[in-house]
């Protein structure tokens, strides 16, 4: 079974649709048979997700420090929950059990796990594939950003083109079916 790791807000957002845009893609993901690994939280569009998936039959694989547990309020219905020591502990199960990357719209966390996995694959440490849902253009900004850093001569044209980005529904299916 393929394993999508995503990435994804603690909070719900300040629009009703973040919430339904992660329902949806949970009920896309348990349909398409792949699998959710993300940060184990009950909250927020991370909580939404993981729901949705589980609703809908599918596998959802949480990784959560311990520290986190009580604060981020641990799922406690998933396929499986791994408590860990340490963030890091976290990011690397995470990173070592997907198949691929998916961010969703979140916080500095969301930002903080995704660009690690791209510095990493800049490295040359893997070479697993990194998709951004720029959903409702959420991510307009971020990616004028990476552009702007590509063309100031801060990001190499190769590296710049790690990051797929994932526009509307259509695009979603083609990533969950193509796993
Ligand atoms: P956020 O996007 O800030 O709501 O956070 C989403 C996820 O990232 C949550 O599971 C947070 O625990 C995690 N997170 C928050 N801050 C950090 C950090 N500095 N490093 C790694 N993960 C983080």
């Amino acid at each position: 079974m393929k394993k999508l790791c995503v990435f994804c807000g603690s909070a719900e957002g300040n629009s009703p649709a973040y919430l339904e845009m992660a329902q949806n893609l949970g009920k896309m993901m348990a349909q398409n048979n792949v699998a959710l690994v993300y940060g184990g939280a009950s909250i927020g569009v991370m909580g939404a997700i993981a729901d949705s998936v589980l609703a809908n039959g599918g596998v959802v694989i949480g990784v959560i420090p311990k520290t986190l547990v009580d604060y981020e309020i641990a799922h406690k219905d998933l396929t499986e929950l791994h408590v860990v020591e340490d963030m890091h502990q976290r990011k690397k199960m995470m990173y070592d059990r997907s198949d691929a990357f998916l961010s969703l719209p979140g916080g500095m966390g969301t930002l903080d796990e995704m660009f690690e996995i791209l510095t990493w694959s800049q490295l040359g440490l893997h070479s697993k594939r990194c998709f951004i849902y720029n959903f409702m253009g959420f991510y307009d900004s971020l990616l004028a950003y990476l552009n702007h850093s590509h063309k100031e001569g801060f990001i190499k044209e190769p590296h710049l083109h790690m990051l797929e980005e994932i526009k509307d529904d259509t695009g979603l299916l083609k990533l969950v079916s193509s796993l």
